[in-house]
């Protein structure tokens, strides 16, 4: 089975009202009729409603960056599942590693979220990566098992994780910085996830699962990536906030 690319752009907190419909109107006009790709934004919350009306029929996907993971109660300043699928969200960014070192957020409370996204429906998109201290310490394989161990530890017990959840590899030391890790650096932690889905779930899983890249994607390096055979989209940030290379990104195969 082919698994179809998908590039999702991740606002964080960017972006108004007005600049976010420019922005979603500007990628839509330049997509319609494009199906190779397929086509994700998670805005701030509050542009979410905004967007979702300004995509109307076009085929973009819209997501959450982060939630809650119990459904409603006394947590505020929180936002649960189901309200982010009210908005029209399908999916939902979980274990950002700027939420795992900026919020504190553990493996256990990304865990707890997962299983209360799949729970309603919502596909995440779990964020799995190392810093530059781990990577030149030589423990970027432990780490990136012991965030997959950790966060999907109640699938590993119950098993049901769906072939629709996406995993974002992305190299802290790559995010936001300029540095990419080298099409065979992804690769081969691409290759190393994907043998661990196998190991730890089945083959057909890890045949289906979607594994993106992120960490400074952009158009003049997106093609290279995208060539190698366990990338099957990026997960991008400074990128995605224009629609230029936005819409570069995602028409990466006439670059
Ligand atoms: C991100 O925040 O997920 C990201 C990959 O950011 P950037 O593309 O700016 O490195």
């Amino acid at each position: 089975m082919e698994r179809k690319p998908l590039i999702a752009g991740n606002w964080k907190m960017n972006l108004g009202l007005n600049e976010s419909v420019s922005l979603i109107n500007a990628i839509a006009d330049n997509i319609s009729h494009f199906p190779e790709v397929d086509v994700l934004v998670a805005p701030p919350f509050t542009a979410l409603t905004t967007v979702k009306h300004a995509i109307g029929n076009s085929n973009i996907f819209l997501s959450g960056q982060n939630m809650h993971w119990e459904m409603s109660g006394a947590f505020t300043g929180e936002i649960s599942a189901g309200m982010l699928q009210e908005t029209g969200c399908t999916h939902i960014i979980l274990g950002h590693s700027e939420r795992r070192t900026l919020f504190k957020e553990t493996s256990e409370v990304i865990d707890l979220k997962v299983k209360a996204a799949v729970a309603l429906g919502l596909i995440p998109i779990l964020c799995i990566g190392e810093t530059l201290e781990q990577r030149e310490a030589g423990q970027t394989y432990e780490v990136i098992e012991n965030q997959l161990a950790g966060s999907l530890k109640s699938f590993r017990v119950d098993k049901g994780l769906p072939s629709s959840t996406v995993l974002a590899y992305e190299p802290v030391w790559a995010i936001g910085t300029g540095l990419t890790a080298t099409p065979e650096q992804a690769q081969e932690v691409h290759y190393f996830i994907r043998q661990w889905i196998e190991n730890n779930f089945d083959s057909e899983l890890a045949r289906q699962i979607r594994i993106l890249y992120g960490g400074s994607v952009k158009p003049d390096n997106v093609k290279e990536l995208m060539s190698e055979a366990d990338i099957d989209g990026a997960l991008v940030g400074g990128a995605s906030l224009k629609s230029n290379s936005f819409v570069q990104l995602i028409r990466f195969q006439e670059m």
